[in-house]
């Protein structure tokens, strides 16, 4: 089995980069990049735990970006974003990210009582998100579940939304290649309908080199159609759970939801050769 995506608590899975290693090799994952918003702080651990739990780890980061307008999530892959400083115009973006994170608690403080504190509190350490804010809304009460947190607060739009800050997709690039590294539009089937076209579009003229394919969120016909784009525009075709651990419950390495993000072996040999090559050049 392969994965290549997944989040620890160096973002907001709620694993240890060992916890996670371990996950992997009880769900029979052989290969699993590592794939932490806007940090490379897990990989380390992971890529020493690997040999010996039989898993090849594969260094990775999911940058918040932003192409056509939108905020998308751009999965880097590579060795290169290792080295010391290699991704530092990512972690001021995620330093930015913490800011907003204060006046996105600071709003639902002033609106529900439950703020910034609570979330700290039941994220436990890992970095916040709208997700923990939603959940704590849940927990103290002031909304009946995420969804509904979402709908009255925080989705875009809502009283409490403020925007991610993000990289412009050519930052992105511009980083990640010189770096030996690739570039996939993750999850491209969770964009709004009505624009996903248009955004994978700007995505792929700005030269991203491929698209997350196999994906919890992308069902059988969103598959075939993502895969038939890749290979229109000669990209790769990647996939993976977007596993969170105990933060996305249902979500198991692997498989996904359902067992159906089943990533054929050709997606990591393609993108060995991508980097392989990327490397050399
Ligand atoms: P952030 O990066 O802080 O803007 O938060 C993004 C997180 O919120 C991700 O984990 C999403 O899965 C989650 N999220 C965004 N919109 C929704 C929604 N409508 N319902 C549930 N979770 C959502
Ligand atoms: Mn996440
Ligand atoms: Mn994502
Ligand atoms: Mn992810």
């Amino acid at each position: 089995m392969i994965d290549l995506h997944a989040h620890t608590c160096a973002s907001d899975g709620s694993d240890t980069s060992l916890e996670l290693v371990e996950a992997a090799a009880t769900a029979g994952v052989e290969v699993l990049a590592v794939t932490d918003h806007d940090t490379v702080d897990g990989v380390a651990a992971a890529l020493e735990a690997g040999p010996g739990l039989g898993v090849e780890v594969l260094p990775g980061c999911e940058i918040t970006g932003e192409v056509g307008g939108r905020i998308v999530h751009l999965l880097a892959y590579g060795e290169g974003l290792l080295a010391p400083g290699a991704i530092d115009p990512v972690a001021a973006v995620r330093r930015e990210r913490a800011e907003r994170n204060q006046r996105v608690g600071a709003r639902l403080e002033a609106l529900t009582g439950v703020g910034y504190r609570h979330a700290l509190e039941l994220a436990g350490g890992a970095a916040l998100s709208r997700a923990h804010f939603a959940r704590a809304l849940v927990q103290h009460g002031a909304a009946t579940d995420v969804a509904e947190a979402f709908d009255r607060y925080l989705s875009n739009g809502r009283p409490a939304y403020v925007p991610a800050p993000s990289l412009p997709v050519d930052e992105v690039l511009a980083l990640v290649h010189p770096l030996g590294g690739v570039v996939v539009l993750a999850h491209p089937g969770r964009l709004a309908s009505g624009e996903r076209e248009r955004v994978v579009a700007a995505a792929v003229a700005a030269g991203v080199d491929g698209l997350e394919v196999w994906h919890p969120q992308h069902d059988p016909g969103a598959q075939r159609h993502w895969l038939a784009t890749a290979e229109r525009h000669g990209l790769l075709a990647t996939g993976g759970s977007d596993y969170h651990g105990r933060h996305k419950p249902g979500v198991r390495l692997g498989g996904g939801t359902d067992g159906s993000v089943l990533v054929p072996a050709r997606a990591v040999s393609d993108l060995k050769a991508r980097l392989a090559a990327a490397v050399a050049s």
